[in-house]
């Protein structure tokens, strides 16, 4: 396989590679929405009862399936539930915290980005008790640090966490904030939604009370619903919680378990969608295989976009296969919005930064598409940088300062 930066080697992924969108319709570098697979459209060409037995053995189907990929026994004997909930993710958040958080608890937010933020505010909105460990945008919250605020507040109950915090692409250490709340006898809740389904989260290693994912990132759904997965007990304590109907997790497991229905209408097509993506996801090999495929697709981009002079936000360590922050070049000539224009013209949507301080973008590694395509994303960089004019794309040099003093500090 010819490559188009010269130094990427070709890898056993590629061969299953990804069909191409439809023609005319762009690639979605963006972590969900997605570019999703012809065949999980495909399986939204047809109306579905919601009360149907056809319908309710889907949403069955779907629950089984996500317990599956959780790594618990997903019958009677499994200790954990799968509710889904209509809604983008933050309204599972939202239904997660509403629900599963004591109104007289006490939660300790891990923030460092936009959604850890989103998780603050929506405790505000819920009258939930709430700490705040601020990191910024780019720094994880570690293990040491959560101890020393769970220490310093013994009425602290539960932590959130952020698995991968999408707004910079860090993938925070889950597994030492898991074992540090646990040891304090602490519950941890874990927006998962962009990373479950491609890094590993195994409720059997990772000690959580609950964790919230969508339909339309790692499994490469559409959008529609999210799910909150959360120990049975969790949810029997869940009972008359929430400050919500329509966002009421127990409510919606007690209802689905007795009546095999969601309560209010469902959104079938995205259901049907879901199962599709679901079928090629376990056929991809599950979640090791999508891990592999994504960092794949991370690790050509990187080295190719590198190669043009663009650096990383992140250093190595802490870069998720999910997304990844690049500087925005130095060079005068540079201007997001036009390269942006100039991606899109080349059939590739990306993403502008989130970041607080310097100017960034970025561009996901998720959905279905793979190394080659992410070489045709370096050389169309390549080509939106001679359009514009701009002969090298290294950040400005007090953004390399900031990383090194970053990487320090992690
Ligand atoms: C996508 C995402 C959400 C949910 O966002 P919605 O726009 O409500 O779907 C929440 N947390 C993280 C980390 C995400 O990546």
């Amino acid at each position: 396989m010819q490559s188009a930066t010269g130094n990427s080697p070709a890898t056993a992924q590629e061969s299953a590679s990804c069909a191409p969108p439809a023609q005319g319709e762009p690639y979605l570098l963006t972590p969900g929405p997605l570019t999703t697979a012809f065949s999980t459209k495909q399986a939204m060409l047809r109306d579905w009862g919601s009360w149907d037995g056809d319908f309710r053995a889907m949403t069955a189907r779907l629950r089984r399936s996500l317990l599956d990929i959780a790594g618990d026994a997903s019958d009677e004997a499994g200790e954990y539930d799968c509710v889904p909930l209509q809604g983008s993710g933050s309204y599972c958040v939202e239904a997660m915290l509403g629900s599963l958080i004591p109104r007289d608890g006490h939660a300790l937010v891990l923030a460092n980005g936009a959604y850890g933020k989103r998780i603050a505010t929506t405790l505000r909105y819920l009258g939930r008790a709430h700490t705040v460990l601020d990191k910024g945008d780019y720094l994880p919250p570690r293990a040491a640090e959560v101890e020393r605020m769970l220490d310093a507040e013994p009425a602290i109950t539960h932590v959130v966490a952020v698995h991968c915090e999408t707004s910079s692409g860090i993938l925070n250490p889950i597994e030492e904030i898991a074992a540090v709340t646990a040891a304090k006898g602490c519950k941890l809740l874990i927006d998962s939604m962009s990373a479950f389904g491609a890094v590993p989260l195994d409720v059997r290693e990772i000690a959580c009370e609950a964790f919230v994912s969508s339909a339309n990132k790692c499994i490469e759904g559409v959008p529609g619903f999210g799910f909150v997965i959360a120990k049975k007990s969790a949810l029997h304590d869940a009972r008359g919680r929430s400050h919500s109907l329509a966002l009421d997790v127990h409510d919606q497991w007690d209802v689905m378990n007795r009546t095999g229905q969601w309560r209010f209408t469902p959104p079938t097509h995205t259901v049907a969608a879901f199962i599709e993506a679901l079928r090629l996801h376990k056929l991809e090999g599950g979640q090791p295989a999508r891990l592999a495929r994504y960092a794949n697709n991370r690790d050509v981009l990187v080295a190719g976009m590198q190669e043009l002079g663009f650096e990383p936000l992140l250093n190595a360590r802490w870069r998720s296969p999910i997304i990844v922050t690049f500087f925005s070049p130095a060079h005068p000539a540079f201007s997001f919005e036009q390269f942006y224009e100039l991606m899109k013209q080349q059939g590739f949507i990306i993403y502008p930064g989130k970041l607080t301080v310097v100017e960034s973008f970025r561009i996901g590694c998720i959905g279905q598409v793979d190394a080659q395509v992410m070489r045709r994303v370096v050389q169309a960089c390549a080509s939106a940088l001679r359009t514009m004019g701009v002969d090298h794309a290294a950040p400005p040099a007090a953004a390399i300062e900031e990383r090194k003093l970053l990487a320090e500090l992690a």
